[in-house]
């Protein structure tokens, strides 16, 4: 029998990953990837860092873990993979079985044919259709060219002022690449809130902190940029306002690139990405498709989403790899759209849904608490988490997870997507045996103490309120008392300046005179984190209170002004 040919249309993540694991199954295989640049297996999330200056050395976004540079040499002399850069293939025929390529340099025209064909043309970057949109210094970052450009812009050192457009994850991490390159920030965002994966009191959160190293624009667009001489000098907003700025990073998004796929009359879905099965294959039998090109079921909602993910176009790759060769074996099922970024000194990840999005999803039972702690003791440079969980009131299954703060961020997320990748519920968490010792975590780990805090409120041990409502109370004038139990040093270092009245936990029942009488009055106790405000709640319910309610989060996620 002959050799099964197989072509892989891009040469980035998903490609390279598929043709290896391809070649790791059969030695026999022609395996040729065919890419548009001149560059393979970039590591595109590892940009906004080279341009930031977290290393100098380009060739480390393209390297092997053994440090090789993944080149056309590489992938032949390791891999036995013929790759064939600066390449675009242009059409596709199905029938015949062959694709059509055109190399950039030469201009030259060639046809291959192949048994098995793997899509992986990635994403394209959105850029907004109005005036001055080619003026020089406008650009995104989406391509090593892209990183390029902003790396020469950091090592010039020429450019002061900048806005960055979106408020999403290449956003941000744009930010602090720039801002790190000593370049002066304006981030722009349409919609009322960054990161629109995170519900509003979180983001809120990240904005406070984003905005000590930026500034930071929110329901505003961008209406033309304006330029001279063909370079940009300012962008104008809707609202007339204009920033002065010599660079404008455009981070709207991405859009599926499955231009080619439709044109040889493959299917494509509702968000524009090619419809696969889960074995990755496509209409077709004979062409799969993976990576930033395709939709997936969200294993949530069951919608197809767009999940332009880093570690999904890996994972889909070495699926097909093992399916064009073994026959569909292995399935990739969808995804809970798990992610995570590096927003200066606070890590910011979410997984599963939001409660905004859960609510969008039609999810009417669900439950939410927010929760903070130290990561690991004090004693050992602890830092700050904050947790919001989202879960089924009935039955305590984990839905959602956001994670904020300098704390070890990433740890905690990563829990919460293989719990609610295993169907976990918050009663499964609770008892989790997860490793401890303090240069790694608390005793009881903070998302397990999460846990805690939720299955108490399902329980009915505490009525929790959210910052939002009670600020809103506060701005409704409601007949509210707030009560801080923290000590009094405390409450000189920080406070809310809200109104409350201070009385320490352990004075608590022995000042009880001091609250209202009346025992159906809504007080509200909180201290840095909430569990201090808990156990106060406690105590004032015991003695006869009906109407307490703690405040999640407590200071710690309290994402207004505070009085110091
Ligand atoms: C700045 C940045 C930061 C990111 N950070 C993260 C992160 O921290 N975590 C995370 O999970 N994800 C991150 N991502 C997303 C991640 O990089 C992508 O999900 C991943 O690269 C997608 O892989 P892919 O193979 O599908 O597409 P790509 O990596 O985009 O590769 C597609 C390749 O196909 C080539 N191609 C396109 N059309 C053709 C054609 N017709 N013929 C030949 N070749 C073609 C393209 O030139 C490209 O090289 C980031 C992305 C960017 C841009």
């Amino acid at each position: 029998m002959c050799a099964k040919k197989i072509i892989v249309i891009g040469g980035s993540a998903a490609g390279p990953k598929a043709a290896s694991k391809a070649r790791r199954i059969d030695e026999n295989a022609e395996i040729t990837i065919i890419q548009k640049n001149e560059d393979l297996s970039m590591a595109s999330c590892g940009y906004p860092y080279y341009v930031g200056g977290f290393f100098d050395d380009r060739n480390q976004l393209l390297c092997s873990p053994a440090g090789v540079v993944r080149d056309s040499k590489f992938f032949w002399n390791a891999k036995k993979i013929k790759a064939i850069v600066n390449s675009e293939v242009t059409s596709i025929d199905k029938k015949n079985k062959t694709v059509t390529y055109v190399n950039s340099v030469t201009n030259e025209q060639s046809s291959l044919e192949y048994d098995k064909l793997v899509i992986t043309t990635g994403a394209i970057a959105r850029k907004p259709k109005i005036e001055g949109i080619d003026l020089e210094g406008i650009t995104t970052l989406q391509s090593l060219h892209d990183a390029d450009y902003l790396r020469k812009i950091r090592d010039e050192g020429k450019i002061k002022k900048a806005v960055v457009i979106g408020g999403g994850l290449i956003g941000i991490e744009t930010c602090e690449a720039l801002h790190l390159a000593g370049i002066e920030i304006t981030l722009i965002e349409l919609l009322p809130q960054l990161l629109t994966f995170l519900d509003r009191q979180i983001a809120r959160l990240v904005e406070k902190y984003v905005q000590t190293k930026a500034n930071v624009i929110l329901e505003n667009g961008v209406s033309s940029f304006l330029g001279e001489n063909g370079k940009l000098t300012a962008v104008k907003l809707q609202n007339g306002t204009e920033i002065p700025c010599e660079l404008a990073v455009i981070a709207i998004g991405v859009v599926p690139n499955s231009i080619l796929a439709k044109n040889a009359g493959l299917e494509t879905g509702k968000t524009g990405g090619i419809i696969v099965n889960e074995f990755m294959q496509t209409s077709d039998p004979n062409i799969y498709a993976a990576g930033d090109c395709i939709e997936i079921p969200n294993l949530i909602t069951n919608s197809a989403v767009h999940a332009p993910y880093g570690d999904l176009a890996n994972l889909q790759g070495r699926v097909i790899g093992e399916n064009i060769l073994k026959g569909n074996l292995i399935k990739f099922s969808g995804t809970i759209q798990t992610g995570i970024c590096k927003v200066f000194d606070y890590g910011v990840g979410a997984t599963g849904l939001s409660e905004q999005n859960a609510i969008k999803a039609g999810f009417t039972n669900i439950e939410t608490v927010i929760n903070a702690s130290l990561d690991k003791p004090g004693f050992m440079q602890g830092k700050l988490l904050i947790t919001k969980l989202v879960v089924n009131k009935s039955d305590g299954k984990i839905i959602g997870a956001q994670v904020i703060g300098p704390g070890d961020v990433s740890k905690q997320i990563a829990i919460w997507a293989v719990a609610i990748k295993g169907n976990l519920t918050v009663y499964d968490m609770s008892t989790a045996d997860l490793p401890y010792a303090p240069p790694y975590s608390l005793a009881i780990d903070h998302s397990i103490a999460s846990a805690h805090v939720m299955i108490n409120k399902l329980e009915g041990a505490f009525i929790g309120i959210s910052a939002e409502q009670v600020k809103a109370k506060i701005n409704e004038k409601s007949n509210i008392t707030l009560l801080d139990v923290r000590n009094p040093d405390e409450y000189e270092e920080i406070r809310l300046g809200i109104g409350e009245k201070l009385i320490p936990l352990g004075q608590l029942r022995n000042r009880l005179n001091e609250l209202p009488s009346e025992k159906n009055t809504e007080i509200i106790t909180y201290c840095k984190i909430s569990l201090r405000g808990y156990e106060a709640a406690l105590i004032l319910q015991a003695n006869g209170y009906k109407n307490v309610k703690v405040l999640e989060g407590g200071i710690m996620a309290w994402p207004f002004q505070r009085e110091k």
